[in-house]
């Protein structure tokens, strides 16, 4: 969905529809005390660099052409959201084990495909040496 400004839109926390970015139409804040500052620190801003695993993800998907792919997407929310540094240590555990598993579904077909190059360019140069 997009704003009628360009912007995208994020969904609402309440599931409703928006028709506005929240740039034309700022979130009403109703919740009061400490946990808009909490709520405000999980916000990362879009433009904001790229951790060490969002990096490396990035250089591992690109490398065969995977970023944008179901899995490679996931595998980059994964790494943004652990680069984060929000969580505790086992939800880092569990959120690392997620990013790997990720990871090998999004470079599946592609590392068989790059084994299967290997195994033409080994038949070849065998060949070669035979007939040599
Ligand atoms: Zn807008």
């Amino acid at each position: 969905m997009r704003c009628k400004c360009g912007n995208v839109i994020e969904p609402s926390a309440t599931g409703r529809p928006r028709k506005w970015c929240t740039d034309c139409r700022p979130v009403r804040t109703t919740v009061k005390g400490d946990q808009p500052a909490a709520l405000a620190a999980v916000v990362v801003p879009p433009d904001a660099e790229p951790g060490p695993l969002e990096r490396a993800a990035l250089a591992e998907l690109g490398a065969v052409d995977r970023v944008e792919t179901l899995a490679g997407a996931a595998v980059l929310d994964l790494a943004r959201s652990l680069d984060q540094g929000l969580h505790t240590g086992s939800q880092r555990a569990a959120l690392h084990a997620r990013l790997l598993d990720a990871r090998r579904v999004a470079l599946e077909g592609a590392s068989r495909k790059a084994d299967s190059v290997d195994e033409l360019q080994q038949r070849r140069r065998a060949l070669r040496g035979r007939t040599a």
